[in-house]
């Protein structure tokens, strides 16, 4: 670690793997496969899991500053269906409400997610959940919520409905920054993707690498100002100058 502190006045979280213990490899074919059930009156699994992943595809490489992820999903989406909105998001509500519950099963408490908030609060860092805006915020409320914790503890949460970027776009970061109204080198990203979260780095953010559940996605691991467990992020933020 690099002995020189800063001082930050704001603390972006990751959820998936950084907050949240998701067992990823099971939480991603079964949301997939539990979603697409709901649409089978419609369109055959392969086709609209094909259709998921295009219009997914399509936000992640948005870059129209005037489109909300939502937005952007929703008209790729309902194109690919044939659909209208009208038609899908009623299945999307009921599915978040009945069905997502049971996703629960592949996500546990991280022991250490209420030291490192309680740590940030005590610090009066602003705290942004900073979870890929690919999700409505119906699902990362749940999730947020299957690690023991709620909304209330964050000033911001990113989703797709009031977000127009995502991971691991620098825009998506300058977006957050903006919208807390804090310069991006007072705020510090702390996430266990090397590319999706590290990429804060090019947005003119510190980066926090929290290696629990590390997630390399190439072979030469992108800069860090810092690294260690979750824990160690708890200790590190209690070690800021006040
Ligand atoms: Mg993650």
């Amino acid at each position: 670690m690099i002995s020189k502190k800063k001082q930050y006045k704001a603390l972006l979280l990751d959820l998936d793997g950084t907050l949240l213990d998701l067992d990823i490899e099971k939480f991603i074919p079964a949301y997939i496969e539990a979603l697409s059930a709901k649409f089978n009156g419609f369109v055959n699994r392969d086709r609209f899991v094909q259709y998921l992943f295009r219009a997914t595809n399509k936000v992640i490489q948005n870059n129209d500053p005037l489109k909300k992820n939502e937005t952007v999903f929703y008209e790729e989406f309902c194109r690919l269906l044939g659909l209208s909105y009208k038609q899908i998001k009623p299945l999307e509500i009921e599915f978040y409400r009945d069905d997502f519950p049971y996703l629960s099963c592949w996500g546990r408490e991280h022991p250490c997610a209420r030291l490192v908030i309680e740590a940030a609060r005590r610090k009066n860092l602003t705290l942004v959940l900073a979870t890929n805006p690919i999700f409505p915020a119906a699902a990362i409320l749940q999730r947020l919520s299957w690690g023991g914790l709620s909304e209330e503890l964050f000033d911001l949460i990113t989703t797709m409905e009031n977000m127009h970027f995502c991971k691991p776009n620098p825009a998506y970061y300058l977006e957050i920054t903006n919208i807390i109204n804090c310069l991006p080198e007072n705020c510090l990203m702390a996430g266990n993707d090397t590319i999706e979260d590290l990429s804060a780095a090019e947005a003119g953010l510190d980066t926090f690498l929290v290696e629990d559940f590390i997630l390399h996605r190439s072979k030469e691991e992108p800069f860090s100002n810092y690294r260690g467990s979750l824990k160690d992020l708890a200790f590190f933020i209690d070690s800021l100058k006040d």
